[in-house]
């Protein structure tokens, strides 16, 4: 495993790299098989990746896989474990879309104020999940879950990324989110490659492939396919008035989004109380 430098410019904290990458990728994802130039390499190992995490006052678990597929829960829980213990003030920057195991769920319920918790929820379809994201949890095992760290004080943000607009009524999301106790939301239609619009244009499934046939090619700040500008805008300013109708604040990633800054709640710097 490896710790390294930042990857985004909207946070400032180095991401931890698990050598056990996810064995059934998302289709829209490329960041699975990424490697780190030895240049942005901060610490190797377990143990040296552990020595040096407490150095800094967080990190993102884990931008390149799930921290918590199977093969790596035991490995998060260790060292967000004995970072905590050697730097109380450490705050994990976690995003999943696995079900936590029962210990972390104590661990962090016992921290909750040194964490940021995201949990992906990019639509309600179960059928649509499956098949885009094969090797992840079902949508109504994370919506238990999220139920149950809320429950527990935790203040889960839920992430809606990519957001493919899947669910036939565009309040059915934020209505459902809001029910089990929700209070803020990230979105972002994303940028995808070429490889991976056509694994969606040639999944079996209707939906994903006619959001995907949706997307043209942009050569904007990050180059790939996207849902035109006036489209895009149009349908986060629905979603922002759905989520926030239902009492969720909803802001857009700016990530893929910096064009859209005039008009949109764009979130440019990470702001946590926690962080
Ligand atoms: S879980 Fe995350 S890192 Fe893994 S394939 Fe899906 S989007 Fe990529």
């Amino acid at each position: 495993m490896k710790l390294a430098k930042a990857m985004y410019s909207c946070h400032d904290v180095p991401v931890v790299i698990f050598d056990n990458r996810c064995g059934a990728p998302c289709l829209y994802c490329n960041l699975f098989n990424q490697t780190v130039s030895r240049n942005n390499i901060l610490a190797t190992g377990d143990k040296g990746v552990l020595k040096k995490l407490s150095d800094f006052k967080g990190a993102y678990f884990s931008p390149t896989t799930d921290c918590f597929l199977p093969a790596n829960a035991s490995l998060t829980h260790a060292l967000i474990a004995r970072t905590w213990a050697i730097n109380p003030r450490f705050v994990p920057l976690v995003v999943t879309k696995q079900v936590i195991p029962d210990k972390t769920i104590q661990l962090f319920t016992q921290n909750k104020e040194n964490l940021v918790l995201q949990i992906s929820v990019p639509n309600l379809d179960e059928e649509a999940v499956s098949i885009l994201e094969p090797g992840t949890a079902k949508i109504s095992d994370r919506l238990v879950m999220i139920k149950r760290l809320i429950d527990n004080g935790i203040k889960v943000i839920v992430v809606v990324m990519p957001w493919f607009n899947l669910d036939e009524d565009i309040n059915l999301l934020p209505q459902k989110l809001a029910k089990i106790g929700v209070a803020k939301a990230i979105i972002d239609t994303g940028v995808l490659q070429n490889k991976q619009r056509d694994q969606m244009i040639n999944s079996n499934n209707q939906l994903i492939k006619q959001a995907a046939l949706k997307l043209v090619f942009s050569n904007g700040k990050k180059n790939g396919y996207t849902l035109p500008r006036n489209i895009r805008n149009n349908l986060l300013r629905k979603a922002v008035i759905a989520f926030n109708e239902s009492g969720i604040k909803l802001v857009v990633c700016t990530a893929d989004n910096p064009d859209l800054e005039d008009s949109l709640p764009l979130c440019t710097e990470f702001k946590h109380h926690n962080f």
